[in-house]
């Protein structure tokens, strides 16, 4: 197998988490039915370029196969963070009712409606039909079109090169990162900015957060491999922001390589940090199966502790934390009883691969569980508010990542 952006051989494993369904492949009591497809779930890191990714899969196409289940909008915490940026970023860019804004991954328009309020013109790029029928709902127009070199040079045609190009937990999911990063130069205005959000593969290593990983992420990204490929591509990362949202992402500002703004000093700092932390060495990528494992243990020990002792326990999120966590641990209906989610598409579905069905929230307070695990980590704090009631019977929360904790 080789390398997604520079062809050279993969020969170093990163993880290996055995085989698992696709995280979103939820299912009906139908397919409870039927054989259930899993593809091997296992990465490995280039030592050319250092861009972690997932190997390929026989029958891909499979993976993306059913209608994706998430609503960005259904995070409160997710719907301020990108309040908070297109305002900021309309100030910063100085944007006006004559810039254009480009999403991709627009999903139900969850950001791109704060610049239809703000009167500057923009266009959503989202191939999956639910959520861009959400998104044309409430006024925002969507290309249904996967992006990259193709959708990039028919804007470019049609005069829609944009001042502002913003993806959102796009990058680590396009297949192809060298059509979509060439994309990205050729839809991009001359003295444009491109903006992406992605999980950064250096907290992803040392908050053992194994669980973010699945198949439909291809890649694990740090700003020594996302730098590479830009330049490969004629662009320029020029600035970054370290933000807490999901576990630890970065927000990189990119141009054209020719453009006159200088490159940040926080770049060339954030470039040194990665190489103290040893992501220019095989070392860290190597010693990472380890701490997954140990986590991944202690989580098991605690479930089967509570078993032993006639605890119950139910999980809150079904995320696809969630189904990473389980599936790699080999944990079914013997240890979680259900799952609570507030998406009404998740709801009276079943958790692939563990079949753990899925649960409106209210579940919770009928049947009074004695543990709460939150599988989505990232906004325990949003759970645990929302979910006081668990206190009230004597529940408690706890998450698995980085390490077992009991929250209340
Ligand atoms: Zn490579």
């Amino acid at each position: 197998m080789k390398c997604r952006h520079c062809h050279a051989e993969l020969k170093h494993l990163f993880l290996d988490l055995g085989h698992a369904p696709p995280s979103n492949a939820y299912l009906s009591k139908e397919d409870l039915l039927a054989p259930e497809t899993t593809f091997p779930l296992t990465l490995y890191v280039c030592d050319q370029c250092w861009l972690v990714q997932t190997e390929d899969y026989a029958e891909a196409d499979k993976l993306f196969s059913r209608d994706y289940a998430y609503f960005s909008s259904t995070s409160q915490t997710w719907l301020h963070h990108a309040a908070r940026y297109a305002e900021e970023i309309t100030k910063r860019l100085g944007l006006t009712k004559s810039s254009f804004v480009i999403e991709v991954a627009s999903n139900d328009g969850y950001l791109l409606k704060n610049f239809i309020a703000a009167g500057i013109p923009c266009l959503g790029v989202e191939p999956t039909d639910s959520t861009a029928d959400a998104a044309e709902k409430i006024g925002v127009p969507v290309l249904r079109e996967f992006f990259g070199v193709a959708t990039a040079t028919d804007l470019a045609a049609g005069g829609k090169c944009a001042d502002l190009i913003c993806g959102n937990n796009v990058y680590a999911h396009v297949p192809d990162i060298n059509d979509f990063t060439q994309g990205l130069r050729i839809a991009l205005k001359e003295g444009g900015t491109v903006n992406l959000e992605f999980p950064h593969l250096m907290r992803l290593i040392e908050q053992n957060q194994f669980d973010t990983v699945y198949h439909e992420h291809f890649s694990y990204l740090s700003l020594s491999s996302v730098s590479r490929i830009f330049a490969w591509a004629g662009l320029r990362v020029f600035n970054i922001e370290e933000l807490t949202t999901h576990g630890g992402s970065l927000r990189i500002y990119g141009c054209h390589d020719s453009d006159p703004r200088a490159t940040e000093p926080v770049v060339l700092d954030l470039l040194e940090r990665e190489k103290k932390f040893g992501l220019l060495k095989l070392n860290v990528y190597q010693e990472f199966q380890q701490k997954a494992d140990k986590v991944k243990n202690d989580f098991l020990a605690f479930l089967i502790e509570q078993k032993r002792s006639g605890k119950s326990v139910a999980a809150y999120g079904a995320a696809a934390k969630g189904n990473t966590l389980m599936n790699y641990a080999g944990i079914k209906l013997d240890l979680i009883d259900f799952v609570c989610d507030a998406a009404p598409s998740k709801q009276g579905q079943f958790m692939p691969g563990s079949h753990i069905a899925i649960l409106h929230p209210t579940e919770l307070a009928k049947r009074m569980p004695d543990w709460v695990i939150i599988f989505p980590w990232n906004i325990a704090d949003e759970v645990v508010q929302q979910q006081q009631q668990v206190l009230s019977w004597g529940g408690k929360f706890v998450i698995a990542v980085p390490e077992l904790k009991i929250l209340s």
